[in-house]
């Protein structure tokens, strides 16, 4: 199908409701692109502080507002993550409601919502009106495929201290599972949320997922057969980093900070092909002051250049002095155009958190990983990149889950190394064509989409 088909002579109307983070925004406003491309109509539905405080909002998108209960201070100015999640649960559905309704009889009602697995609740909420319902995951299908056997009580529970067998996916050791359910009563909220996305996603009518079919295989396959609806539609990162076929499409479309310019990008410009240490973790995760101390430390000590992305709200965790102490090697900045700065030829390698976006961009780009995760999903992601992928190494943790300098140092220097860095890079450059060929082939995007377009504007 070229174009969206269109009942009525009606353009498709798409509702995209992301969970308000960066991490969880980006994959699907890229994957509205795609529906966009096709003809579709897409609104994104965001809190009213997200669309107030966040930075170039693509206009591309309507932009439609939900409430949050803390419309001026987002998630930071809850009492609690709980009281957050709950009260996005509540006043989200009752603005939800609102907006479907005004919707319903306009000149563009709504054929279908497209909602993050975090947001369970958008399905009752939707249920309430003749519209299709599409989940979108942005983990991996391995953490799927955790929290699923959790929920559905197959994993003993606090987890045993031995290697544990999941369907579909490599033994892992405990501390290999997701934070929420390694150490266990940590963040219950959202323990809470993410175990029991899977409660009514049976009731969706389509099962979009931020991955890629050779990534995961093993993983999906074993997903498929609990839910045949399934459609990988990853890796949902913009057209110029893979294929270029979607034109001027470099970005995601909305940034919660400002990357001040081109500064990372040019400071890139006059290092040497591969030479440079890229640090980030991520863009909501605190880092303790011991482990800013730590990779301070490591950083000061290592031989090559760095690039270190340290958020403005974790600044006054910076040992003083260090930046003056390492201006002639290395650059640090508030926040960066990271998939720019990933696709840099002076790039040689990524120290992360294994956020999932981060993830899945360094391997889009081929770029070579040191594993340093915190919580949540990232526990499980530097298992793959380390043993699965064998797309980079992982620093270990002391007892007290700091990274200590000369452990960072160690894999920062393997992976840039010539012995083991040499074979991560290979299989760094195997995955990246890996990754072009699922975007190219079509079968991740065009065919899913065509067949969803389609069938929402048929039937609803
Ligand atoms: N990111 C960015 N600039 C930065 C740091 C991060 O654009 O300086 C983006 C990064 O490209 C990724 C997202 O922020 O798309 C982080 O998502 P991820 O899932 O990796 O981690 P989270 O922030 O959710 O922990």
């Amino acid at each position: 199908m070229a174009d969206a088909t269109v009942k009525n002579n009606r353009t498709p109307h798409i509702l995209a409701i992301p969970y308000p983070a960066q991490g969880h925004i980006s994959p699907l406003l890229q994957f509205s692109k795609r529906l966009q491309k096709k003809g579709a109509k897409v609104s994104l539905v965001t809190t009213k502080f997200i669309a107030r405080t966040s930075h170039s909002i693509s206009s591309s998108f309507p932009l439609l507002t939900i409430s949050d209960g803390h419309d001026d201070g987002g998630i930071d100015s809850a009492e609690s993550i709980q009281s957050y999640l709950d009260s996005l649960r509540r006043f989200g559905s009752e603005s939800l409601r609102e907006v479907l309704q005004q919707l319903s009889s306009s000149a563009s009602p709504v054929n279908c919502v497209i909602y993050d697995g975090f947001l369970s609740w958008v399905l009752n909420v939707a249920n309430e009106f003749e519209i299709g319902k599409a989940v979108f995951f942005t983990q991996s299908c391995a953490v799927a495929d955790i929290y699923y056997h959790v929920y559905k009580g197959l994993v003993e529970l606090p987890l045993p201290d031995k290697e544990i067998e999941i369907p579909g996916l490599p033994p892992l050791k405990p501390p290999e599972f997701p934070s929420f359910i390694y150490q266990l009563g940590t963040y219950p909220a959202y323990y809470d949320v993410i175990v029991n996305q899977y409660a009514n996603i049976h009731k969706a009518d389509w099962i979009f997922w931020n991955t890629f079919y050779e990534l995961e295989r093993e993983v999906l396959e074993c997903l498929k057969r609990i839910w045949p609806a399934i459609r990988t539609v990853g890796p949902s990162i913009p057209s110029a980093f893979l294929d270029g076929r979607i034109e001027d499409d470099r970005d995601y479309g909305l940034s919660f900070f400002n990357p001040n310019g081109d500064a990372s990008l040019k400071w890139l410009d006059g290092r040497r092909k591969g030479s440079v240490v890229f640090v980030s973790f991520g863009s909501l995760g605190a880092v303790s002051v011991k482990q800013m101390e730590e990779t301070a430390n490591c950083l000061k000590n290592c031989k090559c250049q760095f690039l270190w992305v340290v958020r403005t709200s974790e600044a006054a965790k910076l040992p003083r002095d260090f930046m003056a102490e390492t201006k002639e090697r290395g650059l640090v900045v508030s926040w960066c155009r990271q998939l720019e700065v990933l696709a840099h030829e002076a790039i040689g390698c990524f120290v992360t958190h294994c956020g999932w976006n981060s993830t899945l961009e360094a391997i889009c780009l081929g770029v070579p990983m040191v594993a340093v995760p915190g919580w949540t999903d990232q526990t499980t992601n530097a298992k793959f990149i380390t043993d699965v992928w064998k797309v980079g190494v992982k620093a270990p943790a002391d007892s007290g889950g700091v990274v200590g300098r000369e452990a960072l140092l160690q894999g920062i220097e393997e992976v840039m190394g010539e012995e083991k860095g040499g074979e991560i890079r290979e299989n760094a450059v195997v995955w990246k064509a890996s990754a072009l060929k699922a975007f190219e082939a079509g079968g991740s995007f065009d065919g899913v989409v065509d067949e969803f377009l389609a069938k929402i504007s048929s039937r609803f």
